[in-house]
């Protein structure tokens, strides 16, 4: 059977009917809320908000009834307030970095990994890989959601695997050579980074035999991925997901890449206005909310992912009836106010990835001027350009500069450097900043 017969995972999930979806979904709703009730948590709030059994959900839009989930809530939680079922019926714990607070803790059952896993082999079918593909995993193994996540997946629709994690230059390029690696796992500015290593060593694009690569885990721009798909001569496929609700396989692109279809038998997908709260329909940009509506030890009802992103209208060409969302344009915390203007610096990546002479990484400054503010936007370019004329390096810088001033409203100072100067992140990318709150 050729791949291109292959097109499905599981058909009948997968091209379900919205009335058949709606259904399931109502069912599997009702059982997460018995099974929320059983944490001491949700007992407690779902109590709370008049809702004492699945009973009190009726119908889908029953929902509504039922309070938002945050962050600091699965903060509060920690270790163990938003567990299930016993603790010997789970097999593995992931849990946040915590880099910015206490870790929030999610727990798995053997058939909360199994549910995820049969996710994820949706989402690499979609984009039309198969038993015959070489998958370099280069995500971060761990607590990290993003390496095991695409593991099991891979693994279980018959990908070779190789589980190298991230790092390691240098010997990911090798293996993709000796290996023949046709599908990449990895952060969009890893991926960037490793081209101009590629310009350094021997090992040209020319010698590896690159298919495609599922890019995640940090926003990119449309034209970050172009720039990623030129470079290496691939399909780029953006992969989304949050550890929250298990990591990877929450949404992905199919072969058509036109937004990424979230599994709807598994969450259920609202997106709202981040201030209000209020729902927002198809096509109107908003925080992204998700229900899990299969785990088993850790369910989360209405869980405010802070992503923002809308959905599209209509079917896809791929036939999958489960609906898509935009790339992530950014997240509620990571807007940047910069003299009293908002940008998000998804707007920045935009612009600057599509001036041809830029190069493969860069960086948002900010800091204080007095009581200004200031937007230092540092651009690695291709050095050949640093041999050439000053003045058309200085043509170059002004032209970004426009450019950007034209997108943000914001006057920036743009800084010209040479490739491999600014920092290089393995994992995700931390590509702002911001100085102005330091003393
Ligand atoms: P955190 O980054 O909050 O420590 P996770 O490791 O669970 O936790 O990462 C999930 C977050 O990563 C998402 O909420 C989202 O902000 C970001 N993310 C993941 N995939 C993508 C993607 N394809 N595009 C943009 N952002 C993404
Ligand atoms: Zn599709």
């Amino acid at each position: 059977m050729s791949m291109q017969e292959i097109s499905y995972w599981n058909r009948e999930i997968e091209t379900i009917s919205s009335e058949a979806l709606r259904k399931l979904q109502l069912k599997r709703l009702k059982e997460t809320v018995n099974t929320a009730l059983k944490t001491p948590f949700y007992n407690a709030r779902l109590k709370k908000a008049g809702i004492n059994s699945a009973d009190d959900i009726k119908r889908l839009e029953d929902i509504h009834k039922i309070p938002f989930t945050t962050k600091d809530d699965l903060r509060e939680c920690y270790p163990n307030g938003l567990l299930s079922v016993d603790l010997n019926d789970v097999v593995r714990i992931h849990t946040s970095s915590g880099t910015t607070g206490t870790p929030t803790v999610i727990y798995h059952t053997k058939e909360d990994i199994d549910n995820w896993t049969e996710l994820v082999a949706r989402c690499i079918i979609a984009t039309g890989s198969g038993k015959s593909d070489v998958f370099q995993n280069m995500m971060g193994y761990g607590m990290f959601t993003g390496g095991l996540g695409l593991h099991y997946g891979a693994e279980r629709v018959g990908m070779t695997v190789i589980p190298i994690g991230g790092g390691n230059t240098v010997r990911q390029i090798q293996l993709m050579k000796d290996f023949k690696t046709t599908v990449l796992h990895i952060t969009p500015s890893y991926l960037l980074h490793i081209h101009s290593k590629l310009a350094e060593g021997e090992i040209s694009v020319k010698d590896l035999s690159l298919k495609k690569a599922y890019l995640g885990a940090e926003p990119y721009s449309e034209n970050t991925r172009k720039k990623a798909e030129e470079l290496f001569k691939i399909d780029a496929y953006n992969s989304y997901g949050l550890s929250e609700m298990n990591g990877p396989g929450v949404a992905f692109e199919c072969i058509h890449k036109c937004g990424m279809h979230v599994w709807e038998d598994a969450y259920i997908l609202e997106i709202i206005d981040p201030k209000t709260a209020e729902p927002l329909s198809e096509e109107k940009e908003g925080e992204i909310v998700f229900t899990t509506l299969m785990r088993k030890a850790t369910p989360l009802l209405r869980y405010r992912s802070r992503d923002l992103a809308f959905i599209y209208k209509g079917g896809c060409k791929c036939k999958r009836t489960h609906r898509r969302i935009s790339r992530i344009t950014g997240r509620t915390d990571d807007m940047l106010i910069i003299n009293g203007v908002n940008v998000y610096p998804s707007q920045i990546e935009q612009v600057i990835m599509r001036v041809p002479e830029v190069g493969t990484n860069y960086q948002i400054y900010l800091e204080k001027e007095g009581t200004l503010d200031k937007l230092i936007v540092k651009v690695e370019i291709y050095s050949k350009l640093f041999t050439g004329e000053l003045k058309e390096l200085d043509a170059l810088r002004e032209r970004i500069k426009e450019q950007l001033r034209a997108s943000i409203i914001i006057n920036p100072v743009v800084e010209l450097h040479e490739p491999g100067s600014l920092p290089v992140f393995e994992g995700k990318a931390k590509r702002v900043v911001d100085t102005r709150t330091k003393l």
